[in-house]
């Protein structure tokens, strides 16, 4: 069952949250339940479900995601200790909010790319 997403809320400001980066196309703040020192949401400011919702259109708007992967990386000083960068879809990925975001993780070893349950 696909759950209402809170992160449109979050992009217009209609619940607080301390926003790192903002533009035409993206918006990134912490996550709310953080599973490195840095865990950072990158997010489209377009409401897009999964990435089987992508479009030609969306091309612009998904390079955008890595630039400011990029740049918040940088700012944080991670930028070459390393980072993971994760895009879940759907189901068995383990999507909870269905409104497609990049995760950003690092500060830490991360450890072996997958935990299958
Ligand atoms: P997913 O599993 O969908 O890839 O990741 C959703 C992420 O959104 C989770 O890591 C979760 O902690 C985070 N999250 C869910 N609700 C909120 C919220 O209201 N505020 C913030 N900042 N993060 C949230």
């Amino acid at each position: 069952m696909k759950k209402d997403n809170i992160f449109i809320d979050i992009i217009t400001g209609k619940i607080k949250t301390d926003i790192l980066y903002q533009d035409d196309l993206v918006t990134a703040f912490h996550d709310k339940n953080p599973k490195a020192p840095v865990h950072v949401l990158i997010v489209p400011n377009k409401l897009i479900p999964t990435v089987n919702d992508v479009t030609d259109q969306d091309e612009q708007m998904l390079g955008r995601l890595f630039t400011v992967a990029a740049k918040i990386a940088k700012f944080n000083n991670i930028h070459n200790s390393g980072y993971r960068l994760i895009i879940n879809c759907n189901y068995h990925s383990g999507q909870e909010v269905y409104h497609i975001h990049m995760h950003l993780l690092g500060g830490q070893f991360l450890g072996p790319l997958l935990s299958i349950i």
